[in-house]
């Protein structure tokens, strides 16, 4: 299989773009809102994890959420607002593309197309990822397996796209004083499977700020190659994840602590 250790022994190097390689020796944290409100709250955003150091700009234009009567993004709106930002501050974006229309939608304007945890078995979506050349952020659903995470990312892989990464997001289990598990158990066992690199999200992951933090130093302890975060100026106002969503002055403390635990590793 494409994915495997046997196909490939060296590790993948994604070359995104503006000089960003993922799966090489620096770990990249993508951060970001988790959906674009407006033009303020990206540019916004986008300056406040730029100066604390983030090297990719998140944030969705299109949302899967439960609920259809909850904030559904901007659509094409936003992902002018984030390409827009992501060319002010330098940086590459990433944003979900849910559909198999959206695919080349955000092929137009983001460097790296995500495909979410509630789509990881829309297996047209996948192969559309993979009939086109931007690098591809592969979210693990909240009931797949790892060996179903390989499988998916198989689709995207025999299409002829190898810049794929994988990324846990948590998953659900029994525990409900989280809102998922993450399963940080799954990265030294993906590594020894695969050599795509692998980002992990703490944000979903569990789901409260104030312990976002610290799950997200055991991310880069357990050996992510990258971290994706949630972060906006004023979460008790965001349209979508606000309980999640990291402060501007949390994410800056956090950066530099992320550090710290990157060169004791
Ligand atoms: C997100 O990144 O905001 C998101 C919806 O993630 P997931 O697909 O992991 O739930
Ligand atoms: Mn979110």
């Amino acid at each position: 299989k494409l994915a495997s250790r046997e196909f490939k022994k060296s590790n993948t190097v994604i070359k995104v773009s503006r000089g960003v390689e993922i799966g090489a020796k620096k770990i990249h944290v993508m951060a970001g809102p988790c959906a674009i409100e407006s033009k303020e709250l990206m540019f916004g955003t986008a300056k406040i994890v730029k100066d604390a150091g983030a090297t990719i700009l998140r944030g969705g234009a299109f949302k899967p959420r439960s609920s259809p009567y909850a904030f559904q993004g901007l659509g094409e709106k936003g992902l002018k607002y984030i390409e827009a930002a992501g060319e002010k501050f330098h940086m590459p974006t990433i944003s979900e593309a849910m559909s198999v229309e959206q695919v080349e939608l955000l092929s137009k304007y983001c460097d790296i197309i995500q495909i979410g945890a509630r789509n990881i078995q829309n297996y047209d979506l996948l192969k559309a990822a993979g009939k086109q050349k931007k690098p591809v952020l592969l979210k693990r659903g909240m009931a797949t397996t790892v060996k179903e995470l390989l499988l998916s990312a198989e689709y995207i892989l025999s299409q002829g796209n190898y810049n794929v990464m994988l990324c846990e997001r948590g998953i659900r289990t029994f525990e409900d004083s989280t809102r998922f598990t993450m399963d940080l158990n799954a990265v030294p066992v993906l590594k020894k499977l695969t050599h795509l690199p692998i980002i992990l999200d703490p944000s979903h992951g569990i789901g409260i700020r104030e312990h976002v933090g610290t799950m997200a130093k055991a991310c880069v302890a357990v050996g992510a190659d990258g971290l994706i975060l949630e972060v906006h100026p004023h979460p008790e106002e965001a349209l979508s994840d606000g309980p999640q969503s990291l402060l501007p002055d949390q994410f800056a403390a956090l950066m530099k602590e992320l550090d710290l635990v990157a060169k004791a590793v």
